[in-house]
């Protein structure tokens, strides 16, 4: 068994060490005898989509965030959306995740119309939400605490049935208004959460390698790990919350 990981847009959308979470995937998946392959698509190549099973799209700033629709328009949009309607797994970080929405108005007045694969638009505000922040997942994507740290301008409104990817114990997460973090859509779980988010957040990460490896060889089980190290970290974070 062998997973093929598409690494989108690492050449812009890459702050904070979020492709530690490939890292993290790969390692739990080789610690159960299984293979992953990653693929880095930045912007300007055209690859077959279809070869994927796991999309990984991090965060970026407003800048890059318009730097790269034009490439998004030259094909890559259609290419995600059917990716997404197929049921791929995709896992998207802060500017990865506004990037599936509809749109994206940064707070200096700034409108990129996204590829528009799930209901939602993000507004930017002058205040920065920043900081470790906490949420607890829906028992979909695992029911699992992630531990975070989120630093965002855009405020992300779900539209109406959109799933959120949890719900906020401590910190902003989609908007610091109705207590939702992140998306979950089918297959894809998106996140204000970086970090790396999912190294310290075993549970999660094995949520997303589970959806992946289900469409892939249904029934396919994974194997438990020792996470001690993991969950020390990840309680750490959680009790400098104060949670
Ligand atoms: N530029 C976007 C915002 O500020 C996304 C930031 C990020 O990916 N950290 O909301």
């Amino acid at each position: 068994m062998k997973l093929e990981i598409c690494h989108l847009y690492p050449d812009v959308l890459n702050l904070y060490g979020d492709n530690g979470n490939l890292l993290c995937l790969q390692k739990r998946l080789s610690w159960r005898g299984m293979d992953s392959a990653v693929t880095r698509v930045p912007i300007g190549e055209t690859v077959d989509f279809t070869q994927f099973d796991l999309f990984f799209i991090g965060g970026g700033q407003d800048f890059e965030q318009e730097v790269l629709l034009s490439d998004l328009s030259r094909g890559k949009a259609t290419e995600i959306k059917s990716a997404i309607a197929d049921g791929k797994t995709f896992l998207t970080i802060c500017g990865g995740y506004q990037m599936l929405g509809r749109s994206y108005t940064t707070w200096d007045g700034v409108r990129c119309d996204f590829i528009g694969a799930i209901d939602y638009e993000t507004k930017g505000a002058k205040d920065r939400m920043i900081g470790n922040f906490a949420f607890h997942c829906g028992p979909e994507s695992g029911g699992s605490v992630v531990a975070g740290f989120e630093n965002h301008s855009g405020k992300t409104y779900l539209g109406p049935g959109v799933q959120p990817l949890g719900t906020v114990l401590s910190g902003s997460g989609n908007n610091g208004e109705d207590g939702t973090e992140g998306v979950r859509h089918l297959n894809v779980f998106g996140t204000y959460s970086h970090g790396p988010v999912l190294p310290k957040n075993p549970e999660f990460a094995d949520a997303i390698l589970r959806a992946a490896l289900e469409r892939k060889s249904p029934g396919l089980a994974l194997d438990p790990i020792d996470d001690t190290l993991e969950h020390q970290a990840h309680d750490y974070m959680l009790k400098r919350l104060g949670l």
